[in-house]
């Protein structure tokens, strides 16, 4: 049985003052025992988020890493730093990560082992743009970019989690239909008992929202949400958290 994971993403969003609220509203509003939820926050506010969750069931982390462990890599964040701000998640290849800075199905694998070397759990993050759907070409694409990443072998798969959110499903306010997204989980679910890593979670993401939720996660091989523009508003997170 797979524990049922939601996590925010906040992309490049907040500040201190409005993080101060919604951190709060977080830790307060989750429970223990049901759901797991996490968020993951811009560099710079690691500290406030640690600072605001901990003793909290609410856990953290960042968006990207460095696949380097440290050196001469101006503006590059490394594993290290951040599982020392007791990160638990990092997303790895976010689609806006692939596309806006060309981050390569290799490179995203690079990362997702240097995240699983300094102890934190790589989100890694696997979707299909509208003309690749239109193609035909979902199960393909979502092949490739995961080839790399299941190299890795079934050890450092078993300790990630994957989330699949199609292109044209983010941000746009058209959540892929519960169907549409299960048919995707259920070859990636394949692909990952093939290696004999069949525990590991996906996630869905792509303009979930409080009311769409529930009937994702009830899809046999959704194991919950990677939630963007939803995770800035305390009680629709908290609803998504509870679906
Ligand atoms: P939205 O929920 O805003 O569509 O973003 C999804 C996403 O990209 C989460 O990583």
């Amino acid at each position: 049985t797979r524990q049922r994971l939601v996590l925010g993403n906040w992309k490049m969003h907040g500040n201190q003052a409005d993080n101060a609220t919604l951190l709060s509203a977080l830790a307060q509003g989750v429970q223990a025992g049901g759901t797991e939820v996490g968020v993951c926050v811009p560099f710079p506010y690691l500290a406030q988020a640690q600072q605001a969750l901990s003793g909290s069931t609410v856990s953290w982390g960042a968006q990207d890493v460095s696949a380097q462990e440290q050196g001469a890599f101006t503006g590059e964040v490394s594993g290290a730093m951040l599982t020392d701000f007791a990160c638990r998640w990092v997303l790895v290849g976010h689609s806006e990560r692939r596309s806006l800075h060309a981050e390569t199905d290799a490179q995203v694998a690079d990362k997702a082992k240097a995240a699983l070397a300094a102890g934190l759990t790589p989100v890694v993050c696997v979707g299909e743009t509208l003309a690749e759907r239109e193609a035909d070409d979902t199960l393909a694409v979502i092949a490739r970019q995961l080839a790399p990443v299941l190299a890795l072998g079934a050890p450092a798969v078993s300790r990630m989690v994957l989330a699949y959110e199609p292109v044209w499903a983010i941000g746009t306010g058209r959540t892929a239909s519960p169907e549409q997204a299960q048919d995707v989980h259920a070859a990636i679910r394949q692909s990952l008992e093939q290696l004999g890593a069949g525990g590991v979670r996906v996630l869905y993401g792509g303009s979930v929202k409080a009311a769409s939720a529930a009937s994702l996660f009830a899809m046999p091989d959704i194991d919950g949400g990677l939630v963007g523009g939803a995770s800035l508003v305390a009680d629709e997170f908290l609803r998504i958290a509870a679906a």
